[in-house]
């Protein structure tokens, strides 16, 4: 059986869809006799280039054309509908890229039109798919064709083709047709072939072709072929091509946000068991965060999000739950994990893995994880909840106060002069370096992570009892992105001083500092006796 889209493709200009600039020019120029002699038509998939090609095509030697149409009667016109037009060559160098196919047709060039024609056109799909000496031997030909030459260059690439080609040629972008116009052409499709089918499923089936009409029109083909039922419906749709729906999507999307692990992995069982492929439903999950991304800074639908007017007022919505910082980080972390699961078997662990991780932001130091949780915060914020991000030590600003300080050394300088009054033993540092992990833990929720995979290091030669704390590049990179997170010392000390009942200091020290010491190794005892022995000068 003929496909759909071989049976509906267009074959004059009046019944291409979407690309109206480009048919009005081509159109003219038939019209006035002032065809190029190459012609580069780039666009994704589907668009039509091909299509307007062929149409162009026939129109250059169709002795009868109207308004810039080919008659598609004529005996030119219709050897060239039934491929056997001798003066129109085509090439698809997808899968003939080799010199000797390029070969061919340069041969062909000095020959005259047969049939008292007017020119030889030349249609080379995917162009930008020639081999390197391939590309140089049929750019020869390009800069000086034969005065009855016309090569149409058709790409989804043209950023792979050299400057040489491009300039060479008059330039057409085939837009990604708008979904109005693929729905309308569905319709009109459905209505010939009395395919009985929801206009939502026809809405649906356009949205998920990326604004190619071939795809959109395969898929009604796909569909129209399995479909059991006489009435069409959307559902069908989803099943039959294994699309997840949106709201599915926007259902993960919710849970994933709002830390509901349960919800989210229930999602993506059910739509495994209902047999969709799982790295097409994470791919399609990625583009779904894509466009909620999208949507957060548009007012209007965008071509680029090739969805309709009232689906991206749904969209609209859905984005405005959730920051952008977010979705960012969402994205990125399903984009890597898309790369582990090409080399990996247990893709849906992996998959459910991410989103487990996803839910729960405080896993992750990433600097996306860190914006996301911030977000989180002054979400709480905006909401009324008393959300302490940082606890502040109470003095530190009396302090300042009554004697101000005009440097953290010198700050710092004070508070060991204080110190030494009262010299901690040794026994107190043990027990402070011993219980570090439960000192980092008491600190505010945000850092203790951070201040749990941090290195206490115990005194040195100047200044006995305090003990700094080395932050990893990662805690540093983190702790950067508050501006008081010099608090954490005084909140160590604090929690420290319910230890040993007597203050430590603790110095941050930042994976960028020169005191920073990489993959610290350092043994308690001989920082002991460092400090026994400075303890013992004082005394
Ligand atoms: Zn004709």
């Amino acid at each position: 059986m003929e496909t759909l889209y071989r049976k509906y493709r267009p074959i004059d200009f009046d019944t291409v869809v979407g690309q109206d600039v480009i048919v009005k020019t081509l159109r003219n120029q038939i019209v006035k006799g002032s065809t190029a002699h190459a012609y580069l038509f780039s666009g994704t998939r589907g668009t039509g280039k091909t299509t307007v090609a062929k149409i162009f095509a026939r129109a250059i030697n169709c002795p009868n054309e109207i308004n810039g149409n080919p008659c598609n009667e004529c005996p030119t016109c219709k050897a060239a509908l039934d491929g056997t037009n001798l003066n129109i060559v085509e090439l698809d160098a997808a899968s003939n890229n080799g010199v000797d196919d390029i070969r061919k047709i340069i041969e062909q060039l000095e020959y005259l039109p047969r049939d008292g024609e007017k020119k030889k056109v030349f249609i080379i799909d995917e162009v930008h798919a020639l081999s390197g000496s391939a590309a140089q031997a049929f750019l020869k030909s390009l800069e000086e064709p034969p005065e009855h030459v016309v090569f149409i260059l058709a790409t989804t690439d043209p950023n792979k083709l050299p400057e040489t080609v491009l300039s060479r040629c008059q330039k057409y972008n085939f837009k990604r047709i708008n979904i109005e116009s693929i729905v309308a052409y569905l319709k009109r499709i459905s209505e010939a072939e009395k395919i009985d089918i929801d206009e939502d499923a026809l809405v649906f089936i356009a949205e998920k072709s990326d604004g190619s009409m071939r795809e959109s029109i395969s898929k009604l083909d796909r569909v129209r072929a399995y479909a059991s039922s006489d009435k069409l419906t959307k559902e069908n749709v989803l099943d039959i091509l294994g699309i997840v729906d949106d709201d599915d999507f926007s259902k993960l999307t919710k849970a994933i946000n709002e830390s509901d692990i349960e919800t989210a992995i229930s999602v993506l069982s059910d739509c495994l068991e209902r047999g969709k492929d799982i790295s097409q439903f994470t791919n399609d999950f990625i583009w779904h965060l894509r466009n909620l991304l999208i949507a957060k800074d548009i007012k209007e639908p965008i071509e680029s999000l090739n969805i309709t007017r009232s689906n991206f007022e749904k969209l609209k919505k859905e984005s405005e739950l959730i920051s952008k910082d977010v979705l960012i980080y969402f994205i990125e972390e399903l984009s890597r994990t898309i790369n582990l699961m090409k080399y990996d078997e247990n893709r849906r662990v992996i998959l459910e893995t991410a989103f487990i991780r996803l839910a729960s932001p405080e896993t992750n130091f990433m600097e996306t994880a860190v914006m996301a949780r911030l977000d989180n915060i002054e979400k709480a914020q905006k909401e009324g909840m008393v959300y302490k991000i940082v606890e502040r030590a109470e003095n530190a600003e009396k302090q300042g106060d009554s004697k101000p300080s005009n440097s953290e050394e010198e700050k710092l300088e004070n508070k060991i002069k204080e110190m030494k009054l009262t010299p901690v033993t040794m026994e107190e540092i043990t027990k402070v370096t011993e219980n570090w992990k439960t000192i980092a833990a008491s600190t505010s929720k945000i850092f203790k992570t951070v201040m749990m995979e941090s290195k206490p290091i115990p005194g040195n030669e100047k200044e006995p009892g305090l003990i700094e704390v080395q932050v990893d590049e990662k805690g540093t990179s983190f702790l950067r992105k508050f501006d008081d997170y010099k608090s954490l010392e005084e909140a160590l000390a604090k929690s420290a001083e319910k230890i040993i009942n007597k203050k430590i200091i603790f110095k941050l020290v930042l994976a960028d500092d020169k005191k920073y010491v990489k993959n610290v190794t350092w043994s308690l005892d001989d920082a002991i006796e460092k400090i026994d022995a400075d303890v013992g000068e004082e005394e």
